[in-house]
């Protein structure tokens, strides 16, 4: 089966992205987690604020996508409610983004055509995917998907590749493919967080590396029927740059009602917006939107500043790569991949680029 062209999927100004984080709370600890409670508190939301977010974000005039995330959205008590809710405001689509645990009885409690389900991995096996994601996880999530695949969920694939498991990423497809998995989505490390702040250079690749072996596993994963989707990263030369908070609609909020446009800022306080008294208040001073504008030959302006060891220059100080906005995705469809109602715009598992 010959899959189709690959493709970047351009930002779409009729269509709005809400990455709603309804915990910090995780029970896993991966090596590589984004949680940051000093910038987004440990409180989840309540019921009720879960309700009435959810219709303040909703735009009747917009595909308006919902991706449900935390810390591990499942732990939450009411996310099954939240899930039903969005449903009925009229979410174009609902996907939850969950290591596989799946507390709380989840696929018990909504029914397959209520939410995509996105699992997290980061290993073919146990022995690779464990050292990073915690001890038991990969029996856990894999035994959790096909049940949910059993049961006639949607379910997609989140890897989040670094120099830790880049090797094993070829091993991938066949297991996707085994599992039933519709739609696989691989990430690149970020170098926020706690990836950040420890071994930083041990885990981020190189440009060389990931477009050495990305863009064939996508094409292998695609041969099998599988929709794969990864970010852009780097830009081609006669590529435009441009950036989704001035082109797009995004929101990623926390619990404590920051509401960010865009993911790369969410570890500091430069929120666009905030939420008081259940309505959306534009916030002034510095903030995330006026990066948005400034034009660099680098590319992405908050990549330059956040992530400088993306970039390298040639001997005349240019840069070698542009490195696009972190939400821009290309894709590759196998000839069997239906076409899907969810976002292709899910920043997954997190860490960007
Ligand atoms: S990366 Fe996700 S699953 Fe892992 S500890 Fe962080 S929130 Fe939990
Ligand atoms: S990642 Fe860069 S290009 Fe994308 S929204 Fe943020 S600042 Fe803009």
């Amino acid at each position: 089966m010959n899959p189709q062209p690959l493709k970047t999927i351009s930002f779409k100004q009729d269509e709005r992205n809400v990455f709603f984080h309804i915990l910090t709370a995780c029970n896993l600890s991966c090596t590589h987690c984004y949680i940051n409670f000093e910038q987004h508190g440990k409180e989840p939301v309540s019921r009720d604020t879960m309700e009435e977010w959810l219709a303040l974000f909703h735009e009747p005039k917009k595909e308006t996508n919902l991706i449900l995330l935390g810390g591990e959205p499942t732990m939450h008590p009411d996310l099954a409610h939240g899930i039903k809710t969005a449903k009925k405001i009229g979410y174009h689509s609902v996907t939850v983004d969950t290591n596989g645990f799946l507390f709380h009885d989840l696929l018990d409690n909504i029914a397959p055509s209520d939410a995509v389900l996105s699992f997290s991995l980061d290993g073919p096996s146990a022995e690779i995917n464990d050292p990073i994601r915690g001890s038991g996880v990969f029996s856990t999530c894999t035994t959790n998907l096909r049940r949910a695949v059993n049961m006639g969920f949607k379910a997609s694939l989140i890897y989040t590749v670094s120099r830790q498991n880049i090797n094993y990423l070829h091993l991938m497809p066949e297991l996707l493919h085994q599992m039933g998995v519709s739609r696989f989505f691989i990430q690149v490390i970020g170098l926020r967080g706690r990836s950040a702040s420890t071994h930083e250079s041990k885990l981020q690749l190189t440009p060389e590396e990931w477009l050495a072996v990305i863009p064939e596993t996508a094409r292998k994963t695609a041969d099998l029927g599988i929709h794969v989707i990864f970010p852009k990263v780097f830009l081609d030369k006669d590529e435009v740059f441009e950036c989704s908070g001035n082109v797009a609609e995004n929101y990623f909020i926390f619990p404590n009602g920051r509401v960010y446009l865009c993911p790369l800022c969410e570890d500091f306080p430069v929120n666009a917006f905030r939420i008081e008294n259940n309505r959306l208040i534009k916030n002034t001073g510095l903030v995330e939107k006026n990066f948005f504008s400034l034009n660099i030959p680098e590319g992405c302006v908050m990549n330059k500043l956040l992530q400088p060891g993306n970039l390298s220059y040639d001997e005349t100080g240019r840069p070698v790569h542009r490195i696009s906005c972190c939400l821009l995705k290309q894709e590759i469809r196998g000839n069997s991949t239906p076409n899907s109602n969810y976002s292709a715009k899910q920043p997954g598992d997190r860490p960007l680029f």
